[in-house]
């Protein structure tokens, strides 16, 4: 069969309330136009982030049932460790409340002042936690990640070339680790190949610098490795992933995505003192080590869920549907960043919007667009994420690059929306595309000195 049908029935629903263009004109006025200061109920289709929105399968509530809340060595940490071992091969798993946690104790370990460290592209809070460590991060992405239309297969790749000319430059001491980030979040979503981790990693080895990952959509990286690079088709993903785990030296996750839970993330780590540390620091924050900050009932859905993520249908189902949603954004006119990537759809806003100069927030014109023809939320990510105001020089992120595109983020939750949803989705851009002049810019009217995406405030012009 040609059709990839969602490999689940849905067995709870929750009501959708469908609101009406004069509603969606107040909701907008009262947000004064900014999607985050919207409330949930009043959206019909959230693809503001796929982060902690995914929905958990009865086994996972079957899971919840079963939590063992006890303080120490909790059965669920043991099946959570178990699921957990058995998959990336590291033997010790520190549990932590979700991603930045992780990351905030490794930096604080690891980082400081006058140190460095490459990525292919930081996330957000892995560059923030970075710098409030005291040390730089530095973001080395390919060459062909900058072109939107160009459709290499693995457009999250480390410029490995751009490594050894940065270790050359500032010297191994001055790098605490590499990290790599599966996929690659901030470039669009994008995979990461076996054959770039491998070069990264013989780099690494070479200078004798430890390869960490970044690793919150390691499943949905390993089943495009499988699709999209030579020799890989026939391989179980199990064992792709196996592979990309073996490579590492320690790793940090937000189970939030491919952990398919709602909250949650880990901490893997091989060097014997750095995970005595690091244990230190999770009990003196967090939690003792066989809890981390969570319940014993959050561990087991994540032991169930990186269980089912690795499913070959289910990454079949999800891929799929995220390049179904790109194949009919791109047929009804609507440009979007090449080729798609796996957990989400970026519309290329500077081309869709191209009327609107970038001092006027195309991107975000596009996000206001989308929400008042058909209630649907999106994320910019331009000029109003990674801009700031005209006057700041002191609190602006020195590393902070300036946005090379403006781009709309379509994020797609795990197992929530059905194929009817996604078509209403496609229905409502192709609208929009045709009567895209009428798009009009916005100006900023109110903005915090920091982050300001979550709580600017605009108007339009
Ligand atoms: C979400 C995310 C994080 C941070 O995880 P949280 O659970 O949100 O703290 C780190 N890196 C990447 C690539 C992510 O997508």
């Amino acid at each position: 069969m040609k059709t990839i049908i969602e490999p689940f029935r849905i067995k709870t629903v929750e009501p959708i309330r469908m609101t009406g263009a004069e509603d969606r004109e107040r909701i907008l006025r009262e947000a004064d136009f900014n999607l985050f200061l919207v409330r949930a109920d009043d959206v019909i289709i959230d693809l503001l982030t796929d982060s902690g929105t995914g929905a958990m399968s009865s086994e996972q509530w079957a899971g919840i049932m079963r939590g063992d809340e006890s303080y120490a060595g909790a059965t669920s940490f043991y099946r959570f460790q178990d699921r957990i071992q058995e998959l990336t091969g590291f033997e010790h798993v520190l549990p932590t409340h979700q991603g930045r946690a992780a990351e905030r104790i490794l930096f604080e370990l690891v980082g400081g002042p006058g140190k460095i460290v490459p990525n292919n592209a930081h996330f957000d809070t892995t560059r923030a936690n970075i710098e409030h460590s005291g040390a730089t991060p530095v973001d080395l992405p390919i060459e062909e990640a900058a072109d939107p239309r160009g459709r290499h297969p693995f457009k999250g790749n480390m410029d490995v070339a751009g490594l050894e000319r940065l270790i050359g430059e500032v010297g191994r001491d001055r790098i605490p680790l590499v990290m790599m980030t599966i996929t690659n979040n901030s470039g669009g979503g994008q995979p990461v190949s076996l054959a770039n981790l491998r070069a990264v990693r013989e780099v690494c080895t070479r200078h004798r610098l430890p390869m960490f990952l970044d690793a919150c959509r390691f499943a949905e990286n390993a089943f495009l490795i499988k699709q999209r690079e030579p020799d890989q088709a026939n391989r179980a993903v199990r064992d792709i992933v196996h592979d990309i785990f073996g490579m590492a030296d320690g790793v940090t996750i937000s189970a939030k995505k491919d952990g398919l839970v709602n909250i949650g993330g880990l901490l893997l780590l091989r060097d014997p003192e750095l995970l005595h540390r690091a244990s230190n620091l999770l009990i003196l924050t967090e939690g003792f080590i066989t809890y981390g900050g969570l319940a014993g009932r959050d561990l087991e859905a994540m032991a169930q869920g990186f269980e089912e993520v690795v499913h070959e249908d289910y990454l079949a189902y999800r891929i799929r549907s995220t390049e179904y949603l790109g194949d009919g954004l791109r047929a009804a006119g609507v440009p979007i960043m090449e080729p798609p990537g796996a957990h989400a759809i970026y519309i290329d806003a500077a081309a869709f919007a191209s009327h609107i100069p970038r001092d006027q927030f195309p991107g975000q014109a596009v996000v206001v667009g989308l929400f008042r023809q058909a209630g649907i939320r999106t994320c910019e990510i331009g000029s109003v994420m990674f801009g700031s105001p005209p006057d700041d020089k002191q609190h602006r992120s020195a590393s902070t690059p300036r946005p090379r595109l403006e781009l709309v983020r379509l994020a797609i939750p795990r197992r929530v929306y059905t194929q009817s949803h996604i078509d209403y989705v496609i229905e409502a851009a192709g609208e929009l595309a045709a009567r895209r002049e009428s798009l009009r810019g916005l100006r900023i009217i109110d903005e915090p000195p920091l982050l300001r995406h979550f709580t600017a405030r605009f108007e339009e012009i």
